[in-house]
């Protein structure tokens, strides 16, 4: 699928909401992106996994990681079509690691995702993990990259869509300044 088809796709679901939005960090934006929206159906996360598996098929990944709990399903569509292992890590006491017996071998192959992409934080976090166990990062995968292309992983990224979010600081913030009402995303009707 284009990238087109994507944001269409994205809207449908309500995955991407356009207005004015009051964002966990107090932030405002004119956008709001919410991936799980559209992979609560398994035949879009089926088609999403498929277009990117094609980037993968030849190289032999024998785990796909990402954090819990924005990636779990994505890395198991993608592990199940790539026919390898599906893992997630999760916080505890704030830290990133494997839990429930999770391991990754030395030299195993490793797929990293996240849903979306933007500063790379919790990324970076799986990607010193996968280091600690000693596996081999073949590439860095998501739905869509927010920082516009900017981000800097030190291992290929593959993502479907590239999107540029502003934000801004409530006291700039131009939708504010027109008078449209502001909505706190996933808190009841955000249409
Ligand atoms: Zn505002």
């Amino acid at each position: 699928m284009n990238k087109e088809a994507y944001i269409q796709m994205f809207k449908d679901t309500d995955a991407l909401l356009e207005g004015h939005f009051l964002l966990s960090s107090g932030k405002h934006s004119a956008k709001y992106l919410q991936c799980a929206k559209v992979l609560q159906y398994p035949n879009l996360a089926e088609m999403i996994c498929r277009d990117l598996a094609q980037y993968f098929k030849d190289k032999q990944i024998d785990v796909v990681i990402g954090p819990a709990l924005g990636a779990v399903t994505l890395s198991y569509e993608l592990a199940r079509q790539l026919n390898c292992r599906s893992i997630f890590a999760e916080r505890e006491d704030g830290v990133m690691k494997l839990r429930r017996g999770f391991k990754i071998e030395e030299g195993e192959k490793v797929l990293v995702v996240e849903d979306v992409i933007t500063t790379g934080g919790s990324v970076r976090e799986i990607i010193e993990i996968v280091k600690e166990y000693k596996g081999e990062i073949v590439a860095v995968a998501g739905i869509v990259d927010r920082s516009g292309g900017k981000v800097e992983l030190g291992y290929p990224l593959k993502t479907l869509l590239t999107l540029e979010i502003e934000t801004y600081e409530p006291e700039e913030c131009p939708l504010c300044k027109e008078g449209i009402p502001i909505v706190k995303p996933g808190s009841r009707k955000s249409k």
